[in-house]
């Protein structure tokens, strides 16, 4: 029998309630499957381990990640650290640590779900935004000068190679040849910046070459916010930088619904290094602890991760049993507006999990 060997890593906040809630759906899945396992080791990195050591995870601590399958990471973000603290030190730093350059992020309305495009229908929003997980304007570089003084300059450099735009647009090429549209919208805002981003639509060109099959198009990331609302079926993958497709996942996730729900893959292709699976959203301190976090996020992740694995099948059979739940209002928690808990959801998923096994 093959044992998959999961990192897990709750991180801060609810990070800390919907981590165990997946490892929950990983055992359910292995005792009905009964061809695999999961060993799950737990990293207590994050907000208070930088209180007992002063940094959010071991200075070597990747090292201990090598040899996992995949990771699953809750969230890391703390009301009394800095943003960049825990981003950078913990979150960014497994991501460009272990080179996951593709950060994949599927939005579907799940069934039962009240999402709030009421004109759209259901299966018009079916999309995968792909975002540049390694450089661009989260590259790190830049500096500050006369902090505090009247003369003050301050500068993010958004840092773009060949090599780096090179991979993500094949990646993404690639992801959109297999999904039935083969449509791939190429984010952009190369008419207001006028170097790297040119490069960028310049280097879209040229992988495209690679794959005639797929049907591309330039978009304006600004002109793309207005028309994933209007016109959402119009779209389908979608590939853009670090910071553009940032900000247009958390659209996407709120127009499906909830950003409770959304998951999310940070993706070494090569397999070189073992790639992670969180959901969306952040530590959500205003309702840690009361047992009430939406879990579904998590769960779509761990779909990610075992499709990542290869174990379509077993995919394909949890991401059935969300479904299942979030289609009775009865099991929605309270960021969908209803009044279920962490454990209700979990214990409803595994139980469906069961059924079908
Ligand atoms: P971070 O600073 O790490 O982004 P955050 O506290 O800003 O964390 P977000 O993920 O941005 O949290 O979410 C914003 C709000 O949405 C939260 O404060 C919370 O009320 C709600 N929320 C987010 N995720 C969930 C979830 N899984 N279940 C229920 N509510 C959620
Ligand atoms: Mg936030």
């Amino acid at each position: 029998m093959k044992t998959y060997r999961i990192a897990t890593i709750p991180g801060d906040g609810i990070g800390k309630e919907v981590i165990p809630a997946g490892e929950r759906i990983l055992e359910a899945l292995a005792t009905s499957e009964n061809t695999f396992a999961f060993e799950c080791e737990n990293f207590d990195w994050g907000g208070d381990y930088y209180r007992r050591h002063g940094v959010m995870m071991p200075t070597d601590g990747l090292k201990a990640l090598l040899d996992k399958d995949a990771i699953l990471f809750g969230s890391a973000g703390d009301p009394h650290i800095p943003d960049h603290v825990t981003l950078w030190g913990l979150r960014l730093k497994i991501c460009q640590g272990l080179d996951q350059y593709a950060n994949v992020r599927p939005t579907r309305i799940l069934p039962g779900i009240d999402a709030p495009l009421k004109r759209c229908a259901a299966h018009d929003l079916n999309w995968v935004i792909v975002r540049e997980n390694t450089e661009g304007e989260y590259s790190g570089v830049g500096g500050r000068m006369h902090q505090g003084h009247p003369i003050e300059v301050a500068t993010d450099l958004s840092l773009m190679t060949r090599a780096g735009v090179e991979r993500i647009h094949r990646y993404a090429f690639r992801l959109a040849q297999s999904r039935p549209r083969k449509l791939l919208t190429v984010i952009t805002k190369s008419n207001a910046q006028r170097h790297a981003m040119v490069m960028w639509d310049e280097i879209a060109a040229e992988i495209a070459k690679e794959f005639p099959d797929v049907k591309w198009e330039k978009e304006l990331v600004d002109a793309a916010t207005a028309r994933m609302v209007n016109r959402p079926a119009s779209l389908d993958t979608i590939v853009a930088t670090n910071l553009h497709a940032d900000i247009l996942s958390d659209l996407a996730a709120a127009l499906a619904g909830s950003m409770g729900i959304a998951p999310t893959g940070n993706i070494n292709p090569e397999r070189a290094y073992p790639s992670m699976f969180e959901p969306i959203h952040g530590s959500a301190f205003d309702i840690m602890g009361k047992g009430i976090a939406n879990p579904v996020g998590t769960f779509w992740s761990v779909v990610m991760l075992l499709e990542h694995l290869g174990e379509l099948e077993a995919a394909a059979r949890v991401m059935l049993a969300i479904e299942h739940v979030t289609a009775d209002p009865a099991l929605h928690t309270a960021d969908l507006g209803g009044n279920a808990t962490t454990a209700m959801v979990t214990e409803a998923v595994c139980a469906q999990i069961a059924s079908t096994a």
